[in-house]
């Protein structure tokens, strides 16, 4: 985990301890071995690992740091996939209260597995898809921040993310370098929907060409109760 402990430090002035380089290390592993039986990830050599999972998962921490957010904040991570971004801010912001959401069956049975195995506490993973979970009281306006990372465009993550987050807490959508122009195409989508576009933060990954983005959305209305509509809606007819 030398990669990481390194780039933490100089992009996120972060230094990692003994027991969370571990906790990486471990998480690293068992993403490798259970990749073997099911395809949970296309990146599977170590630096990548490294860098273009837990490294850029992390960055999401530069977007915390802008906003102040509270060290116990409510996060809800939507379409995780293997747990990212997820994950590895829990394990370097251990007292966040998250919840993963993931559709695949699979993938939430390797959640379940990476939580036990690196013994989180405070993590949820729930078999659903966004457009469900956004309906749900249980759900719906409660978090401070619903963060998703490679899981749809701009105009549909935002049906996804929005209904989650009570009022005047944030929106956070890892982006490649298409994201200032797919930022602009979400506009529409951000007014109906109760969402302010707040900054854009780009980061430069070590040895990763393209600039990455962090896109960060206010909630500064209530999200009007017919969103998110029903499951596929939002991929299928964004709002544009
Ligand atoms: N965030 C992870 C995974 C990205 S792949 C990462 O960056 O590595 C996109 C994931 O989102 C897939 O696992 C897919 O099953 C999930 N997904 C896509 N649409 C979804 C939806 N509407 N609700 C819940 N999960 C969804």
């Amino acid at each position: 985990m030398r990669s990481l402990a390194s780039a933490a430090l100089s992009l996120l002035d972060l230094t990692l301890t003994s027991a969370q380089l571990a906790a990486f290390q471990a998480y690293a592993d068992e993403l490798v071995e259970w990749n073997a039986k099911f395809n949970l990830t296309a990146i599977t050599d170590p630096e990548g690992i490294q860098i273009k999972h837990f490294l850029d998962s992390l960055a999401c921490r530069l977007a915390f740091r802008a906003a102040s957010a509270s060290p116990a904040a409510t996060v809800i991570d939507i379409g995780t996939g293997a747990g990212f971004p997820g994950i590895p801010l829990k394990i370097v912001c251990p007292a966040i209260r998250l919840t993963l959401v993931e559709a695949t069956g699979k993938k939430v049975k390797f959640l379940e597995h990476i939580i036990a195995r690196l013994g989180l506490s405070g993590v949820t993973a729930v078999k659903a898809r966004a457009e469900e979970i956004g309906r749900d009281p249980a759900h719906r306006e409660r978090y401070d921040w619903a963060v998703a990372r490679a899981v749809a465009e701009m105009p549909t993550l935002v049906e996804y993310l929005l209904p989650l987050v009570r009022l005047g807490g944030k929106c956070l959508a890892q982006k490649g370098e298409g994201a200032p122009a797919e930022t602009q195409t979400a506009e529409k989508a951000l007014r109906i929907l109760g969402g302010q576009l707040n900054q854009l933060i780009a980061v430069e990954l070590p040895g990763v060409a393209e600039t990455r983005y962090l896109v960060v959305v206010d909630k500064v209305a209530a999200t009007p109760a017919k969103y998110p509509r029903r499951a596929g809606t939002p991929g299928k007819a964004p709002l544009k």
